[in-house]
């Protein structure tokens, strides 16, 4: 640093702004970091380290004299009458303890501090006015924040009124837990979607959403850590979240006040090794002077609290070699790289695969075979290859080649309008067909039981299925044909596969595998045009009327339709017996059904009705909230049964499952 001239330190502090700008924009406003975390601090420290070099370069616009975000002008904006600030960081014990030793120089003598876990997601500031919540909103620029009051509203642990008529303002962090985090990228990828790069871009993509019904199906959850103006006898940080917790606030309990820096080093000990097993992402622990009238006496730089600081965890990371790149090809075609590497421990688990999205991401990591490799876990959960270690790089490794053909059937790979992803579109390529096929089986689709990739690949192979309508057409012979099929095993898939047929209109319209038609959009389809005939005749602007359904996926379905071979598909299925008719509720339906006897239950049918026919009645239950299926088990709530119930009946007894007669059950239908 010494030897750089003010006019080459100008250069680079320049450039460093720049990158640090549009880094952060896609960070903040679009949820969508372009750069690993440790990437931007590395950019950042330097940053700062030029500006107490050359203080004559430091400028009000720099990124370390402003909080990182932006707002979003769709937006309404918040005013935030006491900023919400940023919080400096430190990156080792050494620098925690210079921190407590200035704050003691600053007051004078000791401190304890309210040490905390640093939660993975974003702030959020609630709003009360005499006990009901009011306003919610973003941090957004600390001055001026984004108005997401009806998103708040589906957040399941924000208290929409509070037990006393308090006009007071709380914040704290939304976040997502490990669960739902995993889930959701589950189904986006499921559907061709981007998926997020960490919980912290999923809570905050999931909670700035124009469209407050998105936010509600994210399951999103908040730890409240800050009472903006708390009433008088609250005089610590400690008290002020038991209070907030008593408010029905909720809290994180694992805070602890705490004087002694070795005690503090011990927690922050336990919580390096604890972390992984948390069901939320942590990414440090933060100290907070725990005397609110000190808090006052310490005050703020212009981007930070003097009286808090964040103790980072350094990113745990772990040396590993590449021996493969592994290219598969997904049900919509997609090509994604996948680095193979001999396995390692890292966060929890053994690792041996790190996904590398795109060609482009592969090239530009220019991962090689045989490189060594450091891999980390984004936001605690993704393997991610963080960089290649030049240094080990075998003298004769090769840039890799990114292929041009698909390496399932050969042909040529093509990138779509302007999709990053490559992506293979021959209809018959047959690693497309075995992940449709596996995907029409599963269980959020036609839900056929034991009809997993191996027996797809296998069903494919000998050339017994080529697409999803075949599957109607095996019969026993076929299926003893497979590797360890034997007549229990044949019965059993020839049994799911028939009662597939039954399955509701909108499990087939999922498993036929629209791009972007998901399970939920399927069951709104399903819902509005009642059956495949009338879904398959619908015009965009008739599907886009749909609430919650936009272009996207209208336009997807109905170009889908538009298809020959399609309609061929569909007719083919019907002509097997496969039921083409919307038949009611499904369990996640059946919030606004008024409470009955059958509402939430498992039910099966068994025996011939007299009074209805099997179809009606499970229409008739399902309109109930009620759950019909084929199969006696412990989880069934009730078996109601007509003439000559059979095995069903017997299977129920022995399991203690509810008997009903058909009248019975009628009885508790009126
Ligand atoms: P920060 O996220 O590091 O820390 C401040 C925030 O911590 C607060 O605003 C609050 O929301 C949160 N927090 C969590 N638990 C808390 C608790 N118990 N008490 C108080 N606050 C708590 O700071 P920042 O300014 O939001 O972001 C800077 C960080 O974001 C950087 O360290 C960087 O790693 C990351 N970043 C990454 C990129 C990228 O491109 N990858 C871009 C910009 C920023």
């Amino acid at each position: 640093m010494a030897d750089l001239t003010l006019d080459e330190a100008r250069k680079e502090v320049a450039a460093l702004r720049d990158k640090l700008d549009d880094w952060a924009n896609a960070y903040y406003t679009n949820d969508t970091p372009e750069v690993e975390d440790n990437v931007y601090d590395k950019n950042y420290n330097r940053l700062v380290e030029l500006e107490q070099e050359f203080p004559q370069l430091v400028s009000q616009d720099s990124i370390t004299q402003k909080v990182g975000g932006q707002i979003d002008n769709q937006f309404a904006k918040v005013n935030h009458e006491i900023p919400m600030l940023s919080m400096g960081d430190v990156f080792s014990k050494e620098e925690l303890q210079q921190f407590d030793d200035r704050v003691q120089k600053q007051i004078g003598h000791e401190v304890a501090y309210n040490v905390e876990l640093k939660i993975d997601g974003l702030s959020i500031a609630l709003e009360y006015t005499n006990g009901k919540l009011t306003r919610a909103s973003t941090r957004g620029n600390g001055q001026v924040g984004e108005d997401v009051t009806p998103n708040a509203r589906y957040i399941a642990d924000i208290p929409q009124t509070l037990p006393e008529k308090l006009t007071t303002e709380v914040r704290g962090e939304c976040y997502m837990g490990k669960e739902p985090f995993a889930k959701l990228n589950a189904e986006r990828d499921e559907k061709g979607e981007t998926t997020f790069a960490n919980p912290r871009n999923a809570a905050a993509g999931s909670l700035r959403q124009l469209d407050a019904s998105i936010t509600k199906h994210r399951h999103l959850s908040t730890f409240i850590y800050t009472w903006v103006n708390p009433p008088a006898e609250i005089t610590s940080q400690h008290q002020a979240i038991e209070k907030m917790t008593q408010l029905g606030f909720h809290t994180n309990q694992t805070g602890r006040r705490i004087a002694k820096m070795a005690d503090i080093f011990a927690f922050i000990d336990e919580y390096t090794a604890k972390r992984n097993s948390l069901d939320y992402g942590i990414d440090g622990i933060v100290l907070k002077v725990d005397d609110l009238d000190l808090q006052q006496e310490l005050g703020n730089t212009v981007k930070v609290p003097r009286w808090e600081i964040a103790y980072k965890f350094p990113p745990e990371e772990q040396e590993t070699v590449v021996h493969e790149i592994k290219w598969t090809v997904g049900r919509t075609g997609v090509v994604t790289p996948t680095a193979i590497m001999d396995p390692v421990q890292l966060a929890g688990t053994t690792v041996s695969h790190a996904v590398l999205h795109n060609a482009d991401l592969l090239q530009q990591k220019d991962v090689r075979i045989g490189d060594t490799v450091m891999l980390h876990k984004a936001g605690d959960i993704i393997p991610e290859i963080s960089e290649v270690v030049l240094a080990k790089r075998p003298k004769d490794a090769q840039p890799y080649p990114i292929p041009t053909t698909c390496p399932s059937c050969g042909e040529k790979l093509i990138h779509l309008k302007d999709e990053v992803a490559l992506r293979c579109v021959n209809p018959s390529c047959p690693a497309q067909i075995e992940e449709g096929i596996t995907h029409f089986a599963s269980r959020p689709a036609m839900n056929i039981d034991g009809l997993g990739p191996k027996i797809v690949r296998q069903l494919i192979k000998n050339d017994l299925v080529h697409n999803v309508a075949d599957l109607y057409h095996l019969n026993a012979s076929d299926l003893a044909k497979l590797d360890h099929f034997k007549d229990k095993s044949i019965s059993n898939l020839l049994n799911a596969i028939n009662n597939s047929k039954r399955n509701s209109v909108e499990l087939l319209l999922t498993g036929l595998g629209i791009d972007h038609v998901g399970a939920k959009a399927a069951r709104l389809i399903a819902q509005k045009f009642k059956n495949m005939a009338k879904i398959m005749a619908a015009d965009v602007q008739d599907v886009a009327a749909i609430d919650t359904i936009g272009m996207t996926i209208a336009e997807s379905l109905t170009t889908y339709f538009a298809q020959d071979e399609v309609v061929e598909l569909v007719n083919e299925l019907k002509n097997s017996g496969l039921n083409m008719d919307y038949l009611g509720a499904g369990p996640e339906e059946t919030e606004s059904i008024p409470d009955n006897y059958f509402k939430d239950k498992t039910v099966v049918l068994t025996g011939t009705l007299a009074h209805y026919t099997r179809s009606e009645f499970t229409k008739k239950l399902q309109s109930l909230g009620a759950k019909v299926t084929s199969s006696v088990s412990g989880k069934t709530d009730y078996v109601i049964y007509g003439q000559d119930a059979g095995s069903k009946y017997s299977k129920a007894q022995k399991l203690g499952v509810p008997l009903l007669t058909e009248e019975e059950a009628i009885a508790q239908v009126k």
